[in-house]
């Protein structure tokens, strides 16, 4: 099993594959104030950015789970890049049910609550903090990276846009802390994207379809990516970085 070609292709220009910018993704790291040696499991790690960095920055140690062999590569060069490949090491598979053996300090899932549960946002959100509550140490934090809804979206081209097919398909800010704190959590610090780190997630996705759509105009995919390119400026500019809210919550269980 390996994650659709496409994906590498469309990420193939970035490290960080959600609307968090480097400074952001630094600061959450600080944020939580942990020590050195602190460790981290990462479900769903794309390119390991997250670890590779906090593995720096911080001392902190880690795993990383993810079904793209592309990004797994891509995550253990950075680490060797970082030098730290001593401290964070990176599994390719199915993150779904993967349950560390000695409980971590901290168990992440950033913009993948799909591998906790499939349908509404609620299953997707309680399965992943459910999973990820699996490898935790007693009184260790889970961060979970879910999109949100800014403004209520008016028509069905602002939800299609924002790759949902329903309204309902993500929650408010209101229902979404309302939903952590019934499941038991407390809320312990946050850090969010803003419409200008939107813009560091979606803008290299275009520069990377054009660059290899030069290179490679007869490919099966080409077809589908260049229609891709020609809406996905506008489909984010117009919608995305307006209507929906993202951020990494972190939360301790009361
Ligand atoms: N957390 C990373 C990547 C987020 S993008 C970051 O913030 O940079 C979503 C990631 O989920 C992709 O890397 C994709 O390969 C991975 N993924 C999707 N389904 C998965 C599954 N079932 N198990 C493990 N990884 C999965």
């Amino acid at each position: 099993m390996d994650l659709h070609r496409s994906f590498v292709i469309r990420e193939s220009g970035s490290r960080i594959i959600n609307p968090l910018d480097p400074g952001r993704l630094a600061g959450l790291g600080r944020a939580l104030r942990l020590p050195p040696g602190t460790s981290v499991l990462d479900l769903a790690c794309g390119k390991g950015e997250m670890l590779c960095t906090w593995a720096r920055e911080l001392g902190f140690t880690g795993t990383g789970v993810d079904l793209s062999t592309a990004f797994v590569a891509d995550a253990r060069d950075r680490a060797r890049e970082l030098g730290v490949a001593d401290r964070v090491s990176f599994v390719h598979g199915d993150a779904a049910g993967h349950v560390a053996t000695e409980p971590v300090d901290v168990a992440a899932c950033v913009g993948a609550s799909w591998i906790g549960g499939a349908g509404s946002w609620q299953a997707r959100v309680d399965g992943t903090l459910a999973l990820l509550g699996r490898s935790l140490r007693t009184g260790g934090t889970l961060l979970i990276g879910e999109p949100w809804w800014r403004r209520t979206p008016p028509d069905r081209e602002t939800v299609e846009a924002c790759h949902a097919s329903s309204p309902d398909d993500f929650p408010d800010l209101p229902a979404l802390l309302d939903r952590f704190d019934d499941l038991g959590f407390d809320l312990v610090e946050t850090v969010q994207a803003g419409p200008d780190s939107w813009d560091r997630y979606a803008a290299p996705q275009w520069l990377a379809l054009r660059r290899w759509l030069d290179e490679h105009p007869g490919d099966e995919l080409a077809d589908g990516l260049r229609a891709e390119l020609r809406v996905a400026p506008r489909r984010h500019l117009l919608h995305q970085r307006e209507f929906l809210g993202w951020g990494v919550f972190a939360l301790m269980l009361r």
